[in-house]
């Protein structure tokens, strides 16, 4: 081995490593962000694009690391997803999110992510029943969010283990709608109640020609399929006004709320959040 190439070789390796130790430092503090009570969850708003009326809210998680402040979720959910980890991590928000919404004083829909290794886990609706029956929530409140690339990583158990969950009267939504490995046939292969069309395509619908060819087609799809369909990520009023135009009825973004913890959502049940 050459003198130049190990030396920027281990310059590489000492990057690695860092990396690799940094992940392990933030597994490692989010054991104890569980015990500690650093998690908690934030809501964010749907609401009906007509009436402005509140017709649910995504449950989404949020970390402040008595060091580092808060973390994005876009750093730590992956890192967690490396290992079992998620699994505890994703019964306490289902447990967290089935128990908040239980006290609402309306009965709205509670979204809750659910990730790869939690969809392919035996024991998910098994768990989701337990979590229902101790909450006391009704299984018509509550909504899975999954991913297409969830979906895929083992098609037959997922679509085994959603069956299960929807028998228990839980609503199943597709995640991210048009990102990813997508693929029309899912919508027909997964026993989906519900498609939420990503934000990308939103951003895009008055810069880009194809983007607003894509909302409007999977309003079309979902209409055939008699499938709802909610548009996310929504900032503006001329994306309302496009969503509008093109028949949709329900969205999700800044523009109607942004999350807010759960201290927070009494009024927003009763509210109307017409822009
Ligand atoms: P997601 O499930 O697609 O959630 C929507 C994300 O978009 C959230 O980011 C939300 O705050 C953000 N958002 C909502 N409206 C707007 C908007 O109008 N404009 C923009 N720019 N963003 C908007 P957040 O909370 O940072 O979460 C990021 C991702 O982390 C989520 O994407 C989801 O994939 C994951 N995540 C969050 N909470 C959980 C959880 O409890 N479990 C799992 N498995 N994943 C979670
Ligand atoms: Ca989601
Ligand atoms: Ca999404
Ligand atoms: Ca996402």
């Amino acid at each position: 081995v050459k003198e130049e190439s190990s030396g920027s070789c281990r310059f590489f390796d000492t990057t690695m490593g860092d990396k690799l130790r940094e992940r392990r430092t933030i597994e490692q503090d989010l054991r104890q962000a569980l015990q500690d009570d650093q998690l908690y969850l934030v809501y964010q708003p749907q609401a009906k694009i007509g009436t402005g009326e509140v017709t649910g809210f995504e449950a989404l998680l949020r970390w402040k690391h008595p060091v580092r402040g808060d973390v994005p979720p876009g750093l730590f959910i992956p890192i967690a997803e490396e290992s079992n980890l998620i699994l505890t991590l994703g019964e306490w928000v289902l447990r967290t999110a089935c128990r908040e919404a239980a006290s609402w004083t309306r009965p709205l829909t509670i979204a809750v992510n659910v990730s790869t290794r939690q969809l392919i886990d035996e024991g998910l609706a098994e768990l989701v029943q337990s979590i229902l029956a101790d909450t006391n929530l009704s299984p018509q409140r509550l909504e899975i969010e999954v991913t297409e690339t969830a979906l895929i990583s083992d098609p037959s158990r997922a679509r085994q283990t959603l069956k299960r969950v929807k028998a228990l009267g839980v609503t199943i939504a597709m995640d991210d709608f048009g990102t990813g490995y997508s693929s029309l046939s899912n919508v027909r292969e997964f026993p989906l109640d519900k498609i939420k069309i990503d934000r990308s395509f939103i951003k895009a619908v008055h810069a880009n020609k194809q983007a607003a060819a894509i909302v409007r087609a999977v309003r079309l799809l979902c209409d055939g399929l008699g499938l709802p369909v909610i548009a996310e990520g929504v900032e503006t009023a001329d994306e309302l006004r496009f969503l509008i135009n093109e028949g949709f009825t329900d969205a999700q973004g800044y523009l109607l709320g942004a999350p807010v913890p759960a201290s927070d959502i009494g009024p927003l049940v009763f509210e109307n959040v017409i822009p």
